[in-house]
């Protein structure tokens, strides 16, 4: 393929993935824009394969490459739980920062390119660079892995020096910086390379480790973020066009939803990566005072009389009903109660779930009408209108604490008020606190019901006895 076709395939492809992200701006025409990207993917890894850059001797290793990647993506994606999903992303998040840091430190040691002046400077300062996100990323996004499916805890570890410490690693990396762009010999600016990689390494850790349980999102959508900035500094390493157009959508879209994040979460972006610096809000979970008072348990029969009795019902879906999987069962009961006359509409909470807009995926699956789901400020204020609002398998989204005590670690988070409605049902195996580690007073008002089991159990139960 010669350098223009290759060319004109990389605008190509660069305007499906603009395309794509459109798309995916709209769960109606997500399936499309999720089409676009893979075309404009598929058109992109060809028109590298086959283009000049590649030699005919380098094809088998890139063909070899692709089949094994491609394997492991088809394994993960077919094995992976719908739950686990999150956990995924951030592993891929990962690979991206890895595969930075890995070509920054290929791209330095080849001597094959001969770079001279002002071009060896530029060179080098996008090796470091790319190398400083790619490591940080990379760090992040496996601890990020780690919280997400438990295999760390979602406290956050909050050092005493915490603040001296990230100062010092910043510090660390321009002395190291400038060892390394005044260095006369690859072996001698290999030394500041390495030692940058090791700080930003534990930076990487440390910052995602500083981070609590309810700020989790922002740091999954920053992660993301980060991604797009390490492939667009992998294409500056490569001089690949379109890895740094698709790099900086990513990075830009990802800084984007990072801030929509902090916004649904009312947080500030910087205390957020500080990890609680500046504001005080990233208290260690489990504190604010305990709630108080008794809980009322039902039964499914008792949520399906309260149901049929209703006129207006809120569904409020959380991360137990992916959990559950319940999402089939809950489109099966809205179209009953839908055909006995009652007004259902779902909740959408922007931080429900464990990924940005996993409840809407969930409900697109069941083909839940996209008119009857709508976003927490369009139908927060309609609660006390509504007779019952029906909670499947949310907590932290629900928790009143939020508004009411100034001293829990989710101050300020703005919530779902189903407290509102006439009457709440909450649907969850136990009382045990949700991702943040929070006791939720919802429990405990004098209008709540708690329907304790697995979601999808109750709402076939409550489904059959509205049948029957
Ligand atoms: P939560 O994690 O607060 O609560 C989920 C609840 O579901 C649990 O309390 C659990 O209670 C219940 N549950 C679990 N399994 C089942 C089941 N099979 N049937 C019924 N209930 C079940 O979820 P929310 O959606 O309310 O809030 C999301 C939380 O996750 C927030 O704190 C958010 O910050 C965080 N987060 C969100 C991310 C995002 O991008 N959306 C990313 C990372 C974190 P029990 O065990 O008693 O059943």
């Amino acid at each position: 393929m010669t350098s223009n076709l290759t060319t004109v395939s990389y605008i190509g492809a660069a305007i499906l993935f603009i395309l794509s992200l459109g798309g995916l701006a709209n769960p109606e025409t997500a399936r499309r824009g999720n089409l676009l990207g893979m075309v404009g993917m598929l058109i992109a890894v060809l028109a590298t394969v086959l283009g000049p850059r590649v030699s005919v001797d380098g094809i088998p290793y890139v063909v070899v490459a692709l089949v094994v990647g491609g394997a492991v993506g088809l394994f993960a994606a077919k094995k992976v739980q719908m739950t686990q999903m999150p956990e995924l992303v951030a592993l891929m998040h990962s690979l991206v920062g890895l595969a930075a840091c890995l070509v920054g430190f290929a791209s330095y040691v080849d001597t094959s390119v001969q770079f001279i002046g002002a071009e060896k400077a530029i060179h080098e300062v996008e090796i470091y660079i790319g190398i400083l996100i790619g490591t940080v990323t990379f760090a992040g996004s496996v601890i990020a892995f780690g919280k997400l499916s438990g295999k760390i805890g979602g406290k956050p570890l909050l050092l005493p020096a915490r603040h001296w410490l990230n100062l010092a690693a910043l510090l660390t990396v321009i002395v190291c910086g400038n060892a390394f762009l005044n260095a006369q010999t690859i072996q001698i600016g290999l030394t500041p390379l390495i030692a940058m990689t090791g700080v930003s390494l534990l930076f990487g850790v440390h910052m995602v480790m500083a981070i609590g349980g309810a700020d989790m999102p922002v740091v999954v959508s920053m992660l993301n973020s980060y991604s797009g900035w390490a492939a667009a500094a992998t294409g500056f390493m490569l001089s690949n066009d379109l890895l740094i157009v698709i790099g900086a959508l990513v990075g830009s879209s990802g800084a984007i939803l990072s801030y929509i994040m902090c916004r649904a979460m009312n947080r500030n972006f910087i205390s957020v990566i500080a990890g609680g610096f500046g504001g005080g809000t990233s208290a260690p979970a489990g504190g604010g005072t305990q709630p108080a008072g008794e809980v009322v348990a039902v039964s499914a029969v008792e949520s399906a009389e309260m149901l049929r009795e209703a006129r207006s019902v809120i569904i409020v879906p959380g991360y137990g009903m992916a959990v559950a999987q319940a999402q089939h069962t809950v489109y099966e009961l809205t179209k009953l109660l839908r055909e006995k006359g009652v007004d259902v509409r779902f909740a959408i909470h922007p931080v429900a779930g464990r990924m940005p807009g996993h409840m809407n995926v969930l409900l697109a699956e069941a083909k839940v009408p996209y008119n009857i789901v709508l976003e927490m400020d369009d139908i927060n204020a309609d609660f006390p209108e509504a007779d019952v609002s029906m909670v499947i398998g949310a907590n932290d989204i629900v928790n009143p604490a939020a508004q009411d005590d100034p001293a829990s670690p989710i101050a300020g988070m703005p919530v779902l008020e189903v407290w509102k409605a006439k009457t709440s049902i909450v649907m969850k195996r136990s009382m045990a606190s949700g991702y943040a580690g929070v006791d939720n007073p919802l429990f405990y008002k004098e209008n709540n019901r708690m329907l304790f089991g697995d979601a999808k159990t109750m709402l076939s139960e409550i489904f059959g006895a509205l049948k029957g």
